[in-house]
C-alpha cells in the first residue's frame, strides 16, 4: 500500500504537471495573440492622387518602380530593368512580392506609408503619375490590396481613405512569411523567385 508521503508525493506531481499544462495553454494563447499583426493605412498618404494604372503607367512613369537602381527587387538585376519584367508587364503577375503588390507603399514600424522620396518632383518614381488621373493610389492599389488583405478589406481601406480616415487591417500569415523570405532576397539582392500558388 502506498505510503502516505508517497500519495503526496504522487499527488503533487499530478499538480505540477496540472500547472505546466495550464502554464502550456497561457502560452500558447499568449503567442496566438502576439502573431495578430495588423497594419494601419494612413488616409494622408493613401488619399494622395497617383494615376498607378495601365494608362499611366504607359502614359507617364513608364512603371520606372520596376526599374532603377534604388529599390529592391529591381536593383538585383543589375541592369537598370527588373529580371521579371516582361512586355506585358511582371511576369510575375499576381504571385509578384508582397513588396511590389504594396509599391508605392511600404510599411514603416506598423504603418503603410508612401515611400518618402517616390512623389519628389521629377527624380521620385511616382512623380509622373502624381496629380494625374483624378483618383486617389487607395483607389488605383485596390485591386492589390484585395489580393494581400481580402475583398472587403480592400473596399474598407478606400472607404476611409476617402473619408480621410486610416484603415486598420489584419495581416495575413501567408503576407508575412512571404515579406520574411523577401526581406531575405533584399538583403542578398536576389531576384524574387514569385510565390509558389
Ligand atoms: S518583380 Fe515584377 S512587379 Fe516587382 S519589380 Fe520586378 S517586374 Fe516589377
Ligand atoms: S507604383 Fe508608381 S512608379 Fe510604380 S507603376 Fe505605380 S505609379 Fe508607376
Amino acid at each position: 500500500m502506498a505510503r502516505f508521503d508517497d500519495v503526496h508525493r504522487l499527488h503533487g506531481v499530478e499538480v505540477v504537471q496540472a500547472a505546466r499544462a495550464k502554464q502550456e495553454e497561457m502560452t500558447d494563447a499568449r503567442e496566438l495573440l502576439s502573431l495578430r499583426v495588423t497594419w494601419r493605412v494612413s488616409a494622408a498618404w493613401a488619399s494622395k492622387e497617383i494615376d498607378c494604372t495601365l494608362k499611366g503607367i504607359l502614359e507617364a512613369c513608364g512603371a520606372a518602380c520596376c526599374k532603377g537602381e534604388t529599390y529592391w527587387p529591381a536593383r538585383a538585376s543589375g541592369t537598370g530593368v527588373c529580371a521579371n519584367l516582361g512586355l506585358r508587364g511582371c511576369t510575375l503577375g499576381d504571385g509578384k512580392p508582397v513588396t511590389c503588390l504594396l509599391y508605392p507603399f511600404r510599411l514603416v514600424g506598423s504603418n503603410l506609408v508612401l515611400h518618402g522620396r517616390t512623389l519628389i518632383p521629377k527624380s521620385g518614381y511616382c512623380s509622373p503619375c502624381h496629380r494625374r488621373g483624378g483618383r486617389s493610389i487607395a483607389e488605383n492599389n485596390r485591386r492589390n490590396f484585395a489580393l494581400l488583405f481580402g475583398e472587403e478589406v480592400a473596399d474598407e481601406i478606400v472607404r476611409n481613405t476617402l473619408a480621410d480616415r486610416d484603415t486598420t487591417v489584419e495581416v495575413p500569415a501567408w503576407v508575412l512569411d512571404a515579406l520574411e523570405k523577401e526581406r531575405a532576397w533584399e538583403a542578398s539582392n536576389t531576384t524574387p523567385p514569385g510565390r509558389p500558388e
